[in-house]
């Protein structure tokens, strides 16, 4: 069986100690691979190599370190066949998902910060007859970075690309679950020309390789990505240590949809607000919010057409849904469908799993889940279920809505669908949200910062803001 390897000081290495996981095929439910479960020990040899590889890579011209980013995403690109069928493999997910959203994406993130760094500029002050302030902005030193499996390489990518155009060295750790497409990586890195422990990936769990990177002394910064109860460990032990922390967390979006929306854009994009990649996305519209003069109408279109959705195998080109991530995670959602049902509510289609034929009948795959007659603040309206389930509720007034969609621990985005202009600012205005989308959902610029607030998280990633956060300003006075 294929075992996979940690990348450190620019070579593929076993963890130290020969400890390894099972790698499960979703689509499959079976082993098809071992992961390295690194731990503390495997975390200092990747710092060493950090540490070594920093004075050359914070030192190179920016248009040097800029050229090797931009052929690590030349680089992915030329092997996007082999990306895009091990993102599928390790995730679930369906193939044309991977081949049009996850590995273009994450040949972007590349691309774009290669670039970006370029035009990165910082400020003076300039004090009349006083002195002038200037401030510059320099790479941390080694930076931690840790992503969850729902898009493994799209969000492994969007931190480390950011991190190392700014000029730091990264100890970088993907999900356990998803690690595959991370681990090419090192490949890529190696043809690019990247240094030598500039980038370094570790595999393994979050309590042994994820807590030890958390904990290392010399790992200055962390950005994490994942769930808001491990955000929050995460934050107990990095805040005395002082290391500036990046926290994008769960979420629980609402989607609001007024009478006067283009009923039939709203109608498909609401099918893929709640079941794209099998409605683990963290931006996902998972309450449905319709105003009650048009809710029977969305019901019943919308149940028509949730019930007819191809789930599949990943492979199928017909599959508009693949296998959810892991069995646990199959399990949980599942859970919280009888949980509703406990809780009053009727389940208007799915709630079930699918039983596909050989080889992948021991896959993970579930019927994409409507479930209406649910109370706004029960557990099923305001816990993260992150699977393919959204509830639908009716309302009469902006204000019920608003107050209903705020109502979550969470703020990470919205969705909004009206054609009246004013409601439309009004109500984004006072969503408490990171990001708003207005008769639109998952449009994404690179330069626009991304985060919740809330229990969503702490700080923003994007364009500028994550160019901020992998830098520390420094700034300089001198008198006239
Ligand atoms: P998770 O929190 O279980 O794991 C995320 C990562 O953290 C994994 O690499 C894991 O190994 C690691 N980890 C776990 N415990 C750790 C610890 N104690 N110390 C250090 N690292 C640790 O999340 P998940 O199940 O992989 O992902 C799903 C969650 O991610 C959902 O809550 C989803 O909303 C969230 N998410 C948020 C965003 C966003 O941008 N806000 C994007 C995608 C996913």
């Amino acid at each position: 069986m294929e075992k996979l390897q940690n990348f450190i000081n620019g070579e593929y290495c076993d963890p130290t100690k020969g400890k390894y996981i099972d790698n499960y095929e979703p689509a499959t439910g079976k082993v098809y691979s071992l992961i390295p479960n690194s731990d503390e020990e495997d975390v200092r040899l990747a710092v060493e190599a950090a540490e070594k590889a920093f004075p050359i890579w914070s030192k190179m011209s920016i248009e040097e370190r800029s050229k090797i980013l931009v052929k690590l995403s030349e680089g992915i690109e030329a092997r996007m066949d082999e990306f895009v069928q091990a993102e599928s493999k390790d995730n679930g997910k369906p193939l044309s998902l991977a081949a049009n959203v996850d590995i273009p994406r994450a040949v972007s993130n590349f691309h774009f910060f290669a670039t970006a760094i370029l035009h990165f500029a910082s400020e003076s002050h300039n004090m009349e007859g006083v002195g002038i302030n200037y401030t510059v902005r320099k790479p941390i030193g080694i930076v931690g970075c840790i992503s969850p499996w729902n898009l493994p390489l799209y969000l492994f990518s969007w931190k480390i690309a950011p991190a190392l155009a700014a000029g730091n060295c990264i100890v970088a750790k993907p999900s356990e679950v998803t690690p595959y497409t991370a681990y090419l990586l090192g490949k890529v890195a190696q043809e690019a020309g990247m240094p030598s422990g500039v980038m370094n990936i570790l595999h393994g769990e979050g309590r042994s390789v994820g807590d030890a990177i958390v904990k290392h002394p010399k790992i200055k910064a962390i950005s994490f990505t994942g769930g808001t109860q491990t955000g929050e460990n995460i934050a107990r032990t990095a805040a005395p240590m002082f290391k500036k922390l990046s926290l994008e967390l769960g979420g629980k979006n609402p989607n609001i949809i007024f009478a006067d929306c283009d009923f039939k854009e709203m109608l498909s994009t609401t099918l893929q607000s709640s079941f794209a990649n099998q409605g683990q996305i963290c931006l996902c519209g998972s309450r449905i919010f319709v105003e009650r003069s048009i809710y029977n109408k969305f019901k019943e279109a919308f149940v028509k057409r949730v019930a007819t959705t191809v789930v599949s195998n990943p492979k199928d080109p017909a599959a508009k849904m693949g296998a959810v991530v892991s069995k646990s995670h199959m399990e949980k959602v599942l859970s919280y469908v009888e949980l509703a049902k406990e809780e009053g509510g009727t389940v208007l289609t799915g709630g079930v799993q699918v039983n596909l034929e050989a080889p992948y009948d021991g896959g993970y795959y579930l019927r994409p889940t409507v479930i209406e007659g649910l109370a706004f603040d029960c557990r099923t309206n305001q816990e993260e279920i992150f699977g393919p389930v959204v509830t639908i509720t009716p309302f009469d007034t902006e204000e019920d809505v608003l107050m209903m969609a705020n109502s979550t621990q969470y703020g990470l985005s919205a969705t909004l669908w009206t054609s009246d202009l004013k409601r439309a600012h009004r109500i984004a205005d006072q969503l408490q949200a990171g990001i708003v989308w207005i008769n639109a959902w998952l449009v994404r610029d690179l330069r626009t910062p991304f985060g919740g607030v809330k229990a969503s998280g702490v700080g923003r990633e994007g364009g500028w803001e994550a160019l901020r956060f992998f830098t520390e300003p420094k700034n300089i006075f001198i008198k006239y």
